[in-house]
């Protein structure tokens, strides 16, 4: 089991990375990533924090991915914060992609989509096929949120993955220790969004996901 995109109170989560990575590890979950809220303020800084929190996730039988979540970032600034968190030591690069229940700016998934750096786009909204394919070729993962109001356009989603062909990530984007889900909740999740049993079980179980396999 994995998940890629939680939070702590290095952004706007409850809880600290030690309790974050136990209750996963509790979960059953094998691969955590964190991916705080991050900016130009930011993005660096979160690098160096989490890094020792690699050796408690070991204590705790866990995979720790290191990462971020760029959020409300200008467009523009997308691929050089990307690069800036790679090079500072991320495992793992998310943007906060166009849901649609927020004023994320338009431009952000195609940002997002066309920057080899970028692992997962989180939320995307109601995207369209032409940043999909441009995720499909750089290999950027699109979300399947359990997140209530992000998860809205969950099928659209599904849809325009499976015409082009998209990776697909089923994560938490926890925030509050009662957001982490067990292995039920993942699949109610995937189904729910219009994946089939075999499509559900594939994405769930990261084997999809080439990033994954590329880190140690
Ligand atoms: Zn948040
Ligand atoms: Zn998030």
């Amino acid at each position: 089991m994995y998940d890629l995109h939680t939070h702590t109170i290095y952004s706007d989560g409850e809880l600290l990375p030690a309790e974050l990575i136990h209750r996963a590890a509790v979960l059953g979950y094998q691969t955590l990533g964190i991916t705080d809220h991050a900016d130009r303020s930011n993005t660096v800084t979160l690098m160096r924090t989490l890094e020792p929190m690699r050796e408690t996730a070991r204590l705790y039988g866990v995979r720790l991915l290191v990462g971020v979540e760029l959020t409300h970032v200008p467009p523009t600034e997308i691929p050089l914060l990307a690069r800036a968190a790679k090079e500072a030591g991320a495992d793992i690069v998310i943007v906060h992609g166009e849901t649609t229940v927020e004023p994320v700016a338009p431009g952000t998934n195609a940002a997002a989509c066309a920057c080899a750096d970028v692992d997962v786009l989180a939320h995307p909204g109601l995207i369209s096929h032409e940043d999909a394919r441009m995720a499909r070729d750089h290999q950027v993962a699109l979300e399947i949120t359990a997140r209530g109001g992000h998860n809205r356009t969950n099928g659209h989603v599904v849809c325009v993955a499976r015409e082009e062909e998209c990776l697909l990530a089923v994560n938490s984007d926890t925030h509050a220790p009662s957001d982490l889900m067990g292995m039920a909740e993942r699949m109610q999740v995937a189904l729910g969004a219009g994946l089939t049993e075999s499509e559900s079980a594939f994405v769930l179980s990261g084997k999809n996901l080439p990033f994954l396999s590329k880190i140690a």
